[in-house]
């Protein structure tokens, strides 16, 4: 039986301790997110972090373009943004339209204010471990860890998945924390293998329940990044099957209520961090 690592609660607790710090600011934080196009999905995410900001005390504008807006408008609300002193994070929701390049988007945010850390400034910092901002997925999987109390260093750690938004930025943050970090993905040969190796286990590759029992080792920590949606369903199931999994492993996160709360609990970290260094 594996202790059920709580993203819910844990994400309560950190949500508390920013309120209060956030009280003794002089500054207000505040978060601008920008969302082009009617996705249903996206609309849910914005609005949720929004809701989110305003329960810790942090200022959010919550800015909603039509999807023919061109690329040079969104460009502009974006320089508007860089240069908003009550503004301390940019984030924009993706997936953009396709008439609009999400590189010279995240480009144009201000590394100062790019609390996704998606920049390629802050991509290059996190490498060099010397960073004001870490890319809230992988950020939030840490805290997960370190809350739980689960080490990191000499341990055998593998990452499924390789995307620039989780894959990559965690198997760093891993190797940061002194893991023995391998990263596998859609090429990776006899993957059942690799990933059986794993003290600490971190899937995220997008295919529901796609990890089994029998290809993690016994004991294991099994972190489950994935969020898949069922069909006509509001319901959303992970990359790990968790029946199967559950029983083999020391630690595991739920989906629902895993890494997915920890997501915008490290945006607001974020946003908050950035508007501590503006006061310096
Ligand atoms: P991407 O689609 O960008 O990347 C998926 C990665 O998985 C790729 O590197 C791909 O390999 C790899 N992959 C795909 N199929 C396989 C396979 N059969 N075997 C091994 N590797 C495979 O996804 P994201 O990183 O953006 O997201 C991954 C999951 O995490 C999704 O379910 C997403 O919804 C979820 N997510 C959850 C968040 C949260 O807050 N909880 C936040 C962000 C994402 P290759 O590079 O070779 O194509």
């Amino acid at each position: 039986m594996a202790v059920i690592i709580d993203g819910k609660q844990i994400s309560a607790e950190v949500r508390t301790a920013l309120a209060e710090e956030i009280k003794s600011m002089k500054t207000v934080p505040g978060l601008a997110v920008v969302i082009v196009g009617e996705d249903p999905a996206s609309q849910i995410y914005v609005r949720n972090k929004g809701k989110a900001c305003e329960e810790v005390g942090i200022y959010s504008e919550i800015i909603e373009l039509p999807a023919e807006t061109s690329q040079d408008e969104l460009l502009s609300i974006i320089n508007r943004l860089n240069n908003d002193p009550k503004i301390h994070g940019i984030l924009v929701q993706s997936p953009l339209p396709k008439h609009i390049s999400e590189k010279a988007v995240t480009e144009y945010i201000s590394p100062d204010k790019d609390v996704d850390a998606f920049n390629m400034v802050n991509v290059g910092r996190i490498m060099f471990g010397d960073y004001d901002f870490l890319p809230c997925t992988p950020a939030g999987v840490m805290v997960l860890l370190e809350k739980y109390g689960i080490d990191v260093t000499g341990k055998e750690c593998v990452v499924v998945g390789r995307s620039n938004i989780v894959g990559k930025p965690m198997a760093m943050l891993l190797l940061h924390a002194h893991g023995t970090v391998t990263v596998c993905h859609s090429r990776t040969k006899n993957l059942g293998e690799v990933t059986k190796r794993a003290d600490i286990l971190v899937v995220a590759i997008g295919k529901a329940n796609f990890i089994t029992g029998d290809m993690v080792k016994d004991g294991a920590v099994v972190i489950d990044v994935g969020m898949n949606r069922v069909p006509d369903s509001k319901k959303v199931i992970g990359d790990v099957d968790f029946a199967s999994v559950e029983p083999k492993a020391s630690y595991i996160t739920p989906v629902p209520g895993g890494v997915g709360p920890m997501t915008i609990t490290m945006l607001l970290k974020n946003t908050v961090k950035s508007a501590q260094k503006d006061l310096t």
